[in-house]
């Protein structure tokens, strides 16, 4: 039998195919047959582009609805589906072409005329385009097409995608998931989280991170019901929309903007059977706000690109604010000593946070060396994450060992933003840090130390250059200048201290 992760979900679509998948923006609805006869048409397509089994297909464009269909096109051909932050700019894609060296490139048909040098330099074998409306090559070339199609039989652990991740030397990991992976959580966090057939998911997240992707887009596919489609958060479709939604899936800031706004009440949310929370640290100041305004507690539950979900707080039972819930059955959460890796029982006490269980990733592609130095020698896998599980069970997640900063949902490694920092001419050196901030959790701000001299070379400056070759949200909030940049014995920079120091930055300046 197939392990491909579409025909596992195909096998628990509604029986009545004209029920709905998707209703977007606009108020159209796509239906579950809608799903399945698209999804076949791309999948010709791709196959007639030479797409086969184990290929890569790099995906950049739009939330759309043709994009999910894309997605499950490359499951069904037994490809690797690579989506990619539509934040990234030409340079950034250049390396993930290279690396990844996918047989199709789908883009949006704007970037398209100066993608395309990009995509033949790495070798790329075609290019498509799909816009935000459908509209682009993919479509066109896929219309007419039959609207059945095979799907290719895969094993659980051939490959379903491929996710990049920042790398912390400044190199972009590209995380293998199998269909195993994919399988295991969704049908985890179905069961775990009580989906009913009549379940309608609010879904406002991004489609090129695992949060919005596999958590959100596959538990619904396991759950075969329906989702409110939305291309971004705004509030005020989120007041629109919460009287048919049941299940909503956001990141802290989501939580933040609408606790701002006056329209949040019991109310307001009275249809909500849950709210969901994670990709970063939900404040438990926020989780109790929102408490007191809806009644609601918020689930909080942890999880990263390569492992997928790994802890929730309960659906029935206490939801502790501040931590992120118990291991998810069938995955084996410990805390380890950083150094060693000799794991620490001792409830409460701290160490970095390592899981093992069918969730967790095969490795990083094309990168054998720093898959090797990520896993221990029984199996498990390193998060970075430094955290403690306390005496009731409940994981707590105390700081990032990597010094990732979370902006508004997206993770910023501190040290590809310093190599472009340092680059710039008059700069000695700089350090990255993320700091708390209002709206996005936390903002990434560069302390610079300038050149003698190089005092002419001011924020706006550093901005520009970031600006030339990062994605947007990689960019510093803010930019710093300092005379000395603190320095433990060992000569390593004290990000702690800089974290300090400039804490209030934001607060300060909203006062
Ligand atoms: P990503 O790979 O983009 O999903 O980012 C994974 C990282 O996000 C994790 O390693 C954690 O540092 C962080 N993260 C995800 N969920 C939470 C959470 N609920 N609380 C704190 N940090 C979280």
């Amino acid at each position: 039998m197939s392990e491909n992760f579409y025909d596992i979900v195909a096998a628990r679509f509604p029986a009545n195919p004209d029920a709905p998948f998707l209703e977007l923006a606009s108020g159209a609805v796509l239906s579950y047959a809608d799903l399945a006869a698209t999804s076949a048409r791309y999948a010709h397509l791709l196959s007639e582009l030479g797409v086969v089994k184990g290929d890569r297909v790099a995906v950049q464009v739009e939330k759309s609805a043709e994009a999910v269909f894309l997605y499950l096109a490359c499951l069904r051909v037994g490809a690797a589906y690579l989506p990619l932050n539509t934040a990234y700019t030409r340079a950034e894609v250049a390396y993930f072409l290279t690396d990844a060296a996918p047989r199709v490139f789908v883009c949006a048909p704007a970037a398209a005329e100066g993608l395309r040098d990009t995509a033949s330099e790495a070798g790329v074998g075609a290019v498509l385009t799909l816009g935000a409306a459908g509209e682009g090559s993919l479509t066109d070339g896929a219309a007419g097409k039959p609207t059945d199609f095979d799907t290719v039989v895969c094993a659980s652990g051939d490959l379903a995608a491929i996710l990049y991740t920042s790398g912390t030397t400044g190199r972009s990991k590209g995380a293998m998931l199998t269909h195993r992976n994919l399988a295991s959580n969704a049908a985890t966090l179905h069961r775990l989280w009580g989906f009913q057939p009549d379940d309608v998911l609010l879904h406002m997240l991004p489609i090129f991170h695992t949060h919005g992707l596999f958590v959100a887009i596959n538990c619904v596919l396991m759950n075969g019901s329906s989702m409110l489609f939305q291309s971004k958060f705004d509030p005020d479709a989120v007041f629109r929309l919460l009287p048919r939604a049941t299940v909503m899936m956001g990141v802290p800031t989501f939580y933040t903007r609408l606790l701002a706004d006056d329209r949040l009440t019991g109310a307001a949310t009275a249809h909500m059977r849950l709210f969901i929370s994670g990709s970063a640290p939900l404040l438990a100041d926020t989780h109790r706000e929102f408490f007191e305004r809806t009644g609601k507690p918020i689930l909080e539950r942890y999880g990263m690109t390569e492992t997928g979900m790994l802890t929730s707080n309960p659906l029935s039972g206490e939801r502790i604010p501040g931590t992120v819930g118990f291991p998810l059955p069938e995955v084996s959460v410990r805390v380890a000593d950083e150094k060693t890796g000799a794991p620490i029982t001792a409830p409460g006490a701290i160490g970095v946070i390592e899981v093992k269980g069918p969730n967790v990733f095969i490795g990083y592609w094309r990168m054998p060396e720093k898959t090797a130095q990520e896993f221990r020698a029984d199996g498990y896998f390193i998060t970075g994450d430094v955290g403690k599980i306390d005496e009731r069970g409940y994981v707590h997640i105390i700081g990032r060992a990597k010094d990732l900063v979370i902006s508004g949902g997206f993770n910023v490694y501190p040290k590809e933003v310093e190599t472009v920092i340092d680059a710039i001419e008059g700069v000695v050196e700089s350090a990255v840090i993320g700091v708390p901030h209002p709206d996005f959790g936390e903002a990434v701000v560069a302390v610079v130390l300038r050149k003698p001299g190089a005092d002419a070379l001011d924020e706006a400056a550093v901005a520009r250059a970031c600006k030339e070759q990062l994605a947007n949200f990689k960019v510093p909030k803010a930019v710093v200048f300092t005379n000395e940049l603190p320095r433990n014995t060992m000569g390593k920079v004290q990000k702690n201290l800089l974290r300090d120091a400039h804490k209030d930055h934001f607060d300060k300046r909203a006062a």
